[in-house]
């Protein structure tokens, strides 16, 4: 049994406007009451981050960004910094989404930047990794993955690289209902903690909390995370309804 604590991290990606975000949190707050053993994030769009993270004040889940810029103040219309998510109450922020690698330009470079701007700022980054249909198509899902998490992680020391958590996220797998089988994920998050081992020593891997994401529902949640070097899930389409994304939860105690 591993020590570490999985991590049920929901994805909102561009939806909820305030009012459904609160409500979201305020029935999240009643129905995951004494629920033990895992950790709980929500990552709503940044006009909820304030009034989310003020409804769930003192239960213990989490609140996340879905993005940030590494400075911390300028002349830098549309972003927002590390500091500013502080301030609105965040402890996670994702990072490197395959969303936003592919349509806004994320780089290796970028991610890079960013997450090292989280880690002085004392948030903690969810980092996505994953491989696009064509990548595994041509067999190379090692060789991009392992490009993504050492550009990612370069520049850490092991205590921060330790402390952070990875989403393995097939692109393929994420909101087209594919879901990547439990051998291929445990396979491919096994190897990224092998890297890691490499990278920074067996204490950062053996603390670092490693996600699977890609269509997690109900239906598949559990055996995803029966698996040994799965420590939780990112979630996006299921964590839109309570309901489901409490279901997510609860196979991950
Ligand atoms: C995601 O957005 O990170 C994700 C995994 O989405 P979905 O669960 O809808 O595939």
């Amino acid at each position: 049994m591993s020590a570490r604590k999985p991590l049920i991290a929901g994805n909102w990606k561009m939806f909820k406007t305030v009012p459904e975000a609160v409500a979201f949190a305020q029935e999240l707050k009643t129905a995951v009451a004494g629920v033990d053993g895992v950790e709980i994030a929500v990552c709503p769009p940044f006009t909820a981050l304030v009034p989310v993270a003020e409804a769930l004040r003192g239960t213990g889940i989490a609140v996340g960004a879905q993005d940030v810029h590494w400075e911390e103040s300028g002349a830098f219309t549309g972003e927002v910094s590390p500091l500013m998510l502080k301030d609105a109450g965040c402890s996670y922020v994702i990072i490197g989404h395959s969303e936003r690698r592919q349509l806004f330009g994320e780089t290796d470079e970028k991610v890079n930047r960013k997450v090292r701007a989280a880690l002085a700022h004392g948030l903690t980054p969810i980092m996505c990794v994953g491989e696009t249909l064509e990548e595994r198509e041509a067999g190379v899902t090692e060789e991009v993955v392992r490009r993504q998490a050492e550009s990612g992680l370069a520049g850490l020391t092991p205590e921060q690289a330790g402390g952070l958590v990875i989403a393995y996220e097939p692109v393929w797998a994420i909101g087209t209902g594919k879901t990547a089988s439990e051998q291929d994920a445990q396979q491919m998050i096994g190897f990224i903690r092998g890297l890691v081992r490499d990278l920074y020593g067996a204490g950062a891997a053996g603390a670092m909390r490693i996600q699977y994401g890609g269509s997690v529902k109900p239906e598949n949640a559990a055996g995803l995370m029966a698996q040994p070097d799965i420590d939780g899930a990112l979630v996006g389409g299921a964590s839109l309804e309570v309901k489901s994304f409490v279901e997510i939860i609860k196979a991950a105690c």
